[in-house]
């Protein structure tokens, strides 16, 4: 007898290509297996899925599949709450902060922009990633559908959009940001943020254009790098602006 799998919004896109037009699909349950374990087994890794319904009722990943149920497997609402409990997380993240991995660097930088706290290091291997999120809870931006299965992998997004800024707006809207942190807040290149420096102490190292216009100057203290308001920071501000609900 068969188990019936229907899996909601854009995860069928997410499948092995065998299954995504197959939905909701049946399959006999030949052996003993779990609901996360049957998911990853269609392709999906489990970051992407924000509610398991079994026989219309509330299950958690380790709900073990048995032949003549139905199984109900919903993406993350938006706006997706990370701070909140749910069934699939009791454990909530303590605050909205990324790990990028190597595929979606520019977007890691544009999350940097919008002041986000994000990871990123284009040395970074699988097992390096999978060690800073041992170390720090976060939530994995990729696209690599087998990092994202991983068991050290507790939050992840597999980033759907191919343009990096298509790929901010994604975030922006899937997390319901209503307002960045704090725009040009972060070193782009060492995610730290910045901290205020006066103008005098760093005269030596301005252009005179930037001395004469600018009084507002932000230095990363850890590669030493300054950062002032200029058209960029106003054209990011305005998109960004724009980006968000
Ligand atoms: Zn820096």
């Amino acid at each position: 007898m068969n188990a019936i799998y229907h899996f909601h919004g854009d995860l069928p896109r997410l499948l092995r290509p065998r299954w995504r037009t197959a939905n909701p699909i049946a399959l006999p349950v030949t052996r003993a297996t779990s609901i996360k374990d049957a998911i990853e087994a269609f392709g999906l890794p489990h970051t992407e899925v924000g509610d398991i319904a079994c026989d219309g009722l509330p299950a958690d990943f380790c709900r073990r599949v048995e032949a003549g149920q139905r199984f109900d497997i919903f993406p993350h609402p938006t706006p997706w709450d990370v701070t909140r409990p749910t069934i699939l997380h009791p454990v909530p993240l303590p605050e909205l902060r990324f790990v990028v991995d190597v595929n979606a660097g520019r977007l890691a930088r544009y999350l940097r922009m919008a002041g986000f706290d994000t990871l990123y290091d284009p040395c970074w291997d699988d097992r390096t990633i999978l060690a800073v999120l041992q170390a720090e809870p976060r939530l994995l931006l990729s696209r690599n559908l087998d990092l994202l299965k991983r068991k050290q992998v507790a939050f992840g997004r597999r980033i759907r959009a191919d343009n990096p800024l298509d790929q901010l707006r994604e975030v922006i809207v899937l997390f319901g940001i209503r307002e960045p942190p704090k725009p040009f807040s972060r070193c782009l290149e060492c995610n730290l943020p910045l901290e205020p420096v006066a103008k005098s102490d760093i005269l030596p190292r301005l252009e005179p254009l930037t001395i004469r216009y600018v009084d507002l100057f932000g230095i990363c203290r850890n590669c030493d790098r300054i950062y002032w308001e200029g058209s960029h920071v106003e054209k990011m501000g305005m998109l960004l602006a724009q980006m968000c609900p």
